[in-house]
C-alpha cells in the first residue's frame, strides 16, 4: 500500500464513520417516469421545473440498460436497483446466467433480504399488481416475470427474516394463481406465517402488524396505504426499508401524467412526515418515449384521455407519444442521509451500493 492510498484509505474511513447514517430508506419508483416524463408533467402542470423532485437537493443521471440489450424492461431495470447486478431482460432478481422462462440464474440478494436479514421491517407498495415485475424484484427470485403464481408464493418462504411484512398492491387472481403454482392453501400460508390477509386500503388501515393487501379494484388510496405502511414499519426501532411503485407508462398521457403528478405530492408529503434520518429516493427503472416539442406556456398540451394512439403519435400533438421504453439515462433525485452519493452519471446497479451505503452496510463479498 503506498502512502497516498493509506492517506485515502484513512480520509474514507474516517469520512465513513462521520457520514450520519440513514435509519429508514424509502424508495420511490416512477415505472418508465424517465427525464422526458418529468419534462412533460411540469408543463402539464403549468411551468417549467414545478415539481416538487425537481427541487430534491441531489440528483444524479442512471443508465438504465440490462445485461446485453441497450433498452430495459421493469424486471432487469428492477432486479439492478434492487439487488446490484444487471440482468437480462424478463428476468427477477436472478443473474445474466438466467434463460428467461427456461433456466435460473443464480440467486442475487436484493436490499429488502438485506434489509430482513438485520432485523429492520420491509413494505412494498405498487400500483401494479403484487406480482408485477417491479414489486416481485423486491421479494422474489425468478427466471421469468410471467410467472405470477411461482412468484407470490415465495412469500411463504423468505431467505431471510419473515420476509416482506407489507405488501400492498393489486390482487386479482393472484392468491389462485399461487395456490395453482404451489399446490397449497396460500392464504392459510399467509395468515399462519403471521399476515393479515386484506382486500382493502381501509381495511389495512385499521389493521395492527404485518399484512398483505390484495386491492380488486385498480385503483386504490396510494398515499393512504403509504402513510399506513409508514406507521406500521416504523415501529421497528432497528429502522425499515419501503419501495413505492407508481406506474408513470404514458401510453394513455394524460392518465400517465395524472399518476406521475401524484407521486410527485406523495414523495413531498412523505420526505416532510419521515423525518430527517430517513433517506428517501426518487427514480425510474427505465424512460419512455413521450417528448415535449411544441406548444406555447398557457396552452392546454394534453388531450383528454379518450385522444387516441394515433392523435398522440400525431406530429402536431405538442406532447407526442410515440410510447416504448426508451434508453437515454433516467434521473434519480434524492434526500436524506446518505443522499450526497447520488450524482454524476452511473449504472443503475449502483442505486443499491448506494442505498446499501446509506444504512451503513457493506455487500456481500459472494461474486463480488
Ligand atoms: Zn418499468
Amino acid at each position: 500500500m503506498s502512502v497516498r492510498t493509506l492517506v485515502f484509505s484513512i480520509w474514507l474511513a474516517t469520512t465513513l464513520a462521520a457520514a450520519p447514517k440513514a435509519k429508514n430508506v424509502i424508495l420511490f419508483l416512477g415505472d418508465a417516469a424517465g427525464l422526458p416524463v418529468i419534462n412533460a408533467a411540469a408543463a402539464y402542470k403549468g411551468s417549467p421545473q414545478s415539481l416538487f423532485i425537481q427541487r430534491m437537493p441531489q440528483v444524479g443521471l442512471m443508465d438504465t440498460s440490462p445485461a446485453s440489450a441497450w433498452v430495459s424492461d421493469s424486471a432487469a431495470g428492477m432486479t439492478a436497483i434492487v439487488t446490484g447486478q444487471k440482468t437480462e431482460n424478463g428476468v427477477l432478481s436472478q443473474s445474466a446466467t438466467a434463460i428467461r422462462g427456461k433456466k435460473d440464474g443464480e440467486t442475487l440478494k436484493t436490499i429488502l433480504e438485506y434489509a430482513e436479514q438485520r432485523g429492520l421491517s420491509t413494505g412494498v407498495i405498487s400500483t401494479d399488481r403484487v406480482t408485477g415485475a417491479t414489486p416481485a424484484a423486491c421479494y422474489a427470485h425468478s427466471n421469468s416475470r410471467s410467472k405470477a403464481g411461482e412468484i407470490f408464493a415465495q412469500l411463504l418462504k423468505p431467505p431471510y427474516g419473515d420476509g416482506v411484512d407489507v405488501l400492498v398492491g393489486g390482487g386479482k387472481n393472484v392468491l389462485a394463481d399461487a395456490e395453482k403454482a404451489a399446490g397449497t392453501d396460500v392464504a392459510a400460508g399467509l395468515k399462519s406465517r403471521g399476515y393479515a390477509v386484506l382486500t382493502t386500503v381501509d381495511e389495512f388501515k385499521s389493521a395492527s402488524g404485518r399484512a398483505v393487501v390484495l386491492v380488486e379494484q385498480s385503483r386504490f388510496d396510494v398515499a393512504a396505504a403509504v402513510e399506513r405502511a409508514i406507521e406500521t414499519l416504523s415501529h421497528n426501532r432497528k429502522g425499515y426499508f419501503l419501495m413505492v411503485e407508481v406506474d408513470a407508462h404514458t401510453s394513455n398521457l394524460r392518465e400517465g401524467l395524472d399518476r406521475f403528478l401524484l407521486l410527485d405530492r406523495l414523495i413531498e408529503q412523505t420526505v416532510h412526515a419521515a423525518g430527517n434520518n430517513t433517506l428517501v429516493i426518487f427514480a425510474a427503472d427505465h424512460s419512455f418515449d413521450t417528448r415535449l416539442r411544441a406548444g406555447n406556456k398557457g396552452d392546454v398540451l394534453v388531450p383528454p384521455a379518450s385522444a387516441s394512439k394515433e392523435a398522440l403519435a400525431s406530429p402536431k400533438a405538442p406532447i407526442r407519444v410515440l410510447g416504448g421504453h426508451t434508453g437515454e439515462e433516467v434521473v434519480v433525485a434524492a434526500q436524506g442521509p446518505g443522499a450526497e452519493r447520488v450524482r454524476g452519471f452511473f449504472p443503475n446497479a449502483r442505486l443499491f451500493e448506494i442505498m446499501l451505503a446509506a444504512y451503513g452496510w457493506k455487500p456481500d463479498s459472494k461474486g463480488r
